[in-house]
Order: C-alpha cells, then sequence, then structure tokens
C-alpha cells in the first residue's frame, strides 16, 4: 500500500476527479494523493507485467494494485506526477480511464486459461468487445457507470451487471460410452445433476450412464466430474446478453438482470455479433436514459417493451423472466429441495 494511503487510513476528508482516470483523494491530515487508473488485458504476459512495474517504478513511487475489473492503478503523491505518468500508459497504449460515468474494464471469469468447464474465452470476448468500447473507457459520456460483466459457462463465477454476458449450451451432453467407467465415478456424476436427469446405465456390457434429455437443462455441471460427457459444441453452445444487473443499493434497490438476446455465435477471436448487440444497448441507453439511471433503471422506467424498441433487439417469449415460478418449474430434482 503507497505510504500516504497507510498514513491516512481510514481518515479521509473529500475527493474528486481532476479528469477521466484520474482520482484525486484529499486527507483529514491535508496529504493527497492522485490515482491513475489504466486498462489492461488482464491476462498478461511476463513482458506486459515487467513493463507495468518499470512504470510504476520510474512514474509511480513504486506503488500499483489491481482493481476487481483488472484495471491497474497507480498512485502518486504530487499533483506534478500525474501528466508524465499519463504519457507514458499512454505511448505504450494502456489507456486512461474507467472512473465515473464510463464504461468500465469488463469483470470476467477465467476462461480456458484456468478453468476445467468453460464454453468460451471469457476474457478473450473482454478483450475484443474493450478494444471496440475505448472511446466509453476513456470518457465519462455515459448516464451513469456501466458494468459489465463475462462468464464463459452460465452455473458457476460469474456475476451479475448492467450487461452480462455468458454461454449457454443449448443440447444435452454427448456421453462417450467407453470412457465413462474408465474416467468417472458415476455415484458422483449423478449426484452433480441439478434436475436429477442422469442415471447409472449399461451400454454395450459396459458400466455407463444415460440423460433424460426432457429433464435436462444443459447446464454443463456434470461434464466436470465426467469429461466424457462432452457438452461445448462450436454450434451449439451460443452466448446470451443479460441485462439490468445491479449490486449497490444506491438510488434503488439491488437487481437482477433479465435475459434480452440468446443465441448469438460462440465465433473467437472476436464475437463481432456479441459486440453488435452490447453497442445497440449501450447506444440507445446513451442516447434515451435520463442522468444518474443505471441500464437496469432506465428499462424498468421505460418498461421492457419499449426497451426492446429502442434497442432494436428482437423479442421472444423466453426474455426478461423474473424466475419468479423458478422454484416450481426448475425444481425437478428428486434429491435437491431449496
Ligand atoms: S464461469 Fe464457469 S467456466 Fe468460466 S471460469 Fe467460472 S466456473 Fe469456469
Ligand atoms: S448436469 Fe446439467 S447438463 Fe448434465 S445432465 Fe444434468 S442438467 Fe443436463
Amino acid at each position: 500500500m503507497h505510504p500516504v494511503l497507510k498514513k491516512n487510513y481510514g481518515a479521509w476528508s473529500w475527493h474528486d476527479r481532476p479528469r477521466p482516470g484520474v482520482l484525486h483523494h484529499v486527507a483529514k491530515s491535508g496529504d493527497e494523493i492522485w490515482t491513475v487508473r489504466a486498462g489492461t488485458q488482464r491476462q498478461m504476459d511476463l513482458f506486459t507485467i515487467r513493463l507495468l512495474m518499470d512504470i510504476a517504478d520510474e512514474f509511480a513511487e513504486g506503488y500499483v494494485r489491481f482493481t476487481i475489473r483488472s484495471n491497474i492503478e497507480f498512485m502518486v503523491s504530487e499533483e506534478s506526477k500525474v501528466q508524465p505518468l499519463i504519457d507514458k500508459l499512454t505511448e505504450h497504449g494502456f489507456p486512461i480511464g474507467g472512473t465515473g460515468n464510463s464504461v468500465s474494464m469488463i469483470s470476467h471469469t477465467q476462461g480456458w486459461l484456468h478453468c476445467d468447464i468453460p464454453g468460451t474465452d471469457a476474457s478473450g470476448a473482454v478483450k475484443a468487445l474493450m478494444d471496440e468500447l475505448i472511446e466509453e473507457y476513456t470518457k465519462e459520456e455515459m448516464p451513469n457507470r456501466v458494468r459489465m460483466t463475462t462468464s464463459c459457462c452460465q452455473i458457476n463465477c460469474g456475476g451479475q451487471g448492467d450487461i452480462a454476458i455468458n454461454i449457454q449450451h443449448t443440447k444435452p451432453p454427448r456421453i462417450d460410452h467407453d470412457q465413462v467407467a474408465n474416467v468417472c465415478e458415476r455415484p458422483t456424476v449423478v449426484a452433480r445433476c441439478p434436475v436429477a436427469a442422469i442415471r447409472p446405465a449399461m451400454v454395450n456390457g459396459k458400466p455407463s450412464l444415460e440423460i433424460d434429455e426432457k429433464k435436462c437443462i444443459c447446464c454443463g455441471a456434470c461434464f466436470p466430474p465426467c469429461p466424457p460427457m462432452q457438452i461445448n459444441d462450436p454450434e451449439h453452445s451460443k452466448f446470451a446478453i443479460w441485462v439490468g444487473g445491479k449490486n449497490s443499493n444506491a438510488r434503488s434497490k439491488p437487481t437482477f438482470h433479465k435475459l434480452v438476446a440468446a443465441g448469438i455465435p460462440n465465433n473467437p477471436p472476436r464475437w463481432p455479433e456479441v459486440s453488435a448487440v452490447v453497442k445497440q444497448i449501450l447506444n440507445a441507453y446513451k442516447e434515451d436514459a435520463k442522468d444518474w439511471e443505471r441500464i437496469g433503471e432506465w428499462a424498468e422506467r421505460i418498461g421492457w417493451s419499449r426497451f426492446f424498441e429502442k434497442t432494436g433487439l428482437p423479442f421472444t417469449k423466453y426474455h426478461i423472466d423474473n424466475w419468479r415460478g423458478g422454484r416450481a418449474n426448475l425444481n425437478a430434482s428428486a434429491h435437491i429441495r431449496f
């Protein structure tokens, strides 16, 4: 932690933002500190990390921290150090921004690099999208802050967001029956399914598993304990976009996001179809929302039917479900009750 932050911990008087990407905090003691926030590509190679650390040593008193959205922040205790630091970061292609009413970096799950079940590369989709939204990152021109998330499966570590992007499998797993007995602990796999769709079965004289496809909700939970239950599919695993999630209590209660677009192709390395839908939503929000309305508040005020009109997204019966009936219609399992 920067010494000025340590010394004045919990004793701050006021703060402001001299420009997008720069925070200025003044402590009760009179000490001041400037924080410069820059965007990174999150999954970083060693050379980029060393470059950022060299910049910190030379221009930022040797201190950095990362935000939850993978922004890097450099802190300096003199105002005169701010511009040289910004110039150096800009020279190396790190955009300055992500504060206030901007589209900040997208928080995302691990993707192909670390996890064993991803249906796509969340960090790759983030990089592709932020390349197109860089103007919205470096300026603060949205009605309120926009916080996006991406997740590479639909069941584990994704989060709520003003706009949330995740992957949905749309077909049940295909089972490689020759492998099941060697690789999978069948009771573990049976217990893993949230809707009790998996049963032990003998196939071609070997112990294996079978799926009741009418029950299967294509969640992908059976794949980690049993890789022969392959569910990821280049054609049938699709992107979905959800809108209006919010964690904070500011202005209105926290809300769940709602599904507004599904069946979008999983199209690496640039996912252009995903970027197009996100930009449609952001453009409509920027144009139509009142000052300080988050995306969900805007949609609630104008009504969800108008949301679809203004964004130009097609509306189907699967959209904007609030899961009020979920307890009855999703809970098909005999062994899980909640
Ligand atoms: S969202 Fe799913 S696939 Fe992605 S890192 Fe988390 S658990 Fe793994
Ligand atoms: S765990 Fe999910 S994907 Fe696997 S069978 Fe059950 S519902 Fe289908």
